[in-house]
């Protein structure tokens, strides 16, 4: 699981969080990144912290379907080969459903499921000519059990376990080798977490909600992704993983 040696991986959402912790457990297990960030700042040092020689940032937002396929031309041309590719680049905003605007309820889609979508849609074939290429979505706890004032969320991160499901069953129908399975993570500490978890009103509300009794970290996280991404998991498809320190067994 630890080795992905010769493999190209290409992470989104990489210059923070999560996407960041699993960009660093890549690059640790020896896999050439494509690090994809619309924040161009933390994207340059999250290059550098790897090892800029190696591996490459790209500055686009994932929710622009040019910027995908110019990319995947670009990948194409460069780098000859994708074996892995981790939609993770997402965000969610507590609201209500009186609350949210169609304009909201449009940008949440874009980025949490229409990404996964245009990612998937132009990177299939190089991943495909991968022969064992591994597909890992970024869903959510809130993808399996809803919670009050996160509607668009929950239906974005829905929609994305099940469109994970449906690119495994038509990559399985195909025979092209690539796997797609969806992750489910509980609380996690990342700047996008941050400004919840600093409310000791609603740390306090969140951890009673938590078996274990603690928020998780983005290495916990990036741990699960690089099972999934691996050889380690190659009978796995179409499955969803959930890591919320037991929040979701209740
Ligand atoms: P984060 O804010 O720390 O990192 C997200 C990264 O995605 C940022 O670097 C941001 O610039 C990038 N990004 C956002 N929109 C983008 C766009 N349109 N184009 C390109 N890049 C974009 O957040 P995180 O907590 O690491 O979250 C990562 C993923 O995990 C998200 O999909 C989130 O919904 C999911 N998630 C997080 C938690 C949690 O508790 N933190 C729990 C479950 C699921």
């Amino acid at each position: 699981m630890d080795d992905l040696t010769g493999k190209v991986a290409l992470v989104t959402g990489a210059a923070s969080g999560i996407g960041l912790a699993t960009a660093r457990r890549f690059a640790a297990a020896d896999a050439a990144l494509i690090l994809v960030d619309r924040n161009a700042g933390r994207l340059a040092a999250a290059v550098e912290s790897l090892g800029a020689g190696r591996h490459r940032g790209v500055t686009m937002d994932v929710t622009d379907e040019a910027a995908w396929t110019k990319l995947a031309d670009e990948i194409d041309r460069d780098a000859g080969r994708l074996d892995i590719l981790v939609n993770n680049a997402g965000f969610g905003v507590f609201r209500s459903i009186a609350d949210t605007s169609l304009d909201h309820w449009r940008a949440i889609m874009a980025v949490n499921l229409d990404s996964v979508f245009l990612a998937t849609k132009h990177l299939l074939p190089l991943l495909a000519r991968s022969g064992s290429g591994a597909i890992v979505n970024m869903s959510s706890i809130r993808g399996i059990a809803a919670a009050a004032n996160t509607g668009s969320y929950c239906a974005a991160k829905g929609a994305v376990r099940m469109f994970t499901k449906a690119t495994a069953l038509e990559c399985a129908a195909l025979g092209n080798g690539v796997r797609a399975n969806s992750v489910h993570p509980g609380h996690i500490a990342t700047p996008l977490s941050a400004g919840v978890h600093a409310d000791p009103a609603i740390a306090a509300r969140l951890l009673a909600d938590i078996p274990v009794g603690r928020i998780g970290t983005p290495d916990e996280i990036a741990d699960a992704i690089l099972f999934l991404a691996s050889d380690a998991s190659k009978y796995m498809t179409g499955a969803e993983l959930v890591i919320d320190g037991g929040s979701t067994a209740q």
